[in-house]
């Protein structure tokens, strides 16, 4: 019997289009804040920041959250389809 981590589980970031369940190259934790932040990699078009979908193009798009310590980490929160 396996003991249940009391971690948030990792996983690879899905596009978060309900269409297209296409793989990125990022690990996000549960609610799709990145595990390692590579925020710093996704595109930008004016204020907006997104990681671009292999599979779709479409955006998925990235925002600045602050944890409880006040720290500040990246969230992949809605997707966009590409103008
Ligand atoms: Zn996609």
């Amino acid at each position: 019997m396996a003991a249940k981590s009391i971690h948030s589980q990792i996983r690879v970031l899905r596009c978060l289009s309900n269409d297209c369940d296409g793989m990125l190259a990022y690990e996000v934790l549960d609610d799709n804040v990145l595990y390692i932040d590579l925020a710093y990699l996704a595109k930008s078009d004016g204020e907006t920041r997104y990681f671009p979908c292999p599979k779709c193009g479409g955006r998925n798009v990235v925002e600045e959250i602050e944890d409880a310590k006040g720290a500040v980490k990246h969230r992949v929160s809605h997707f966009q389809t590409s103008p």
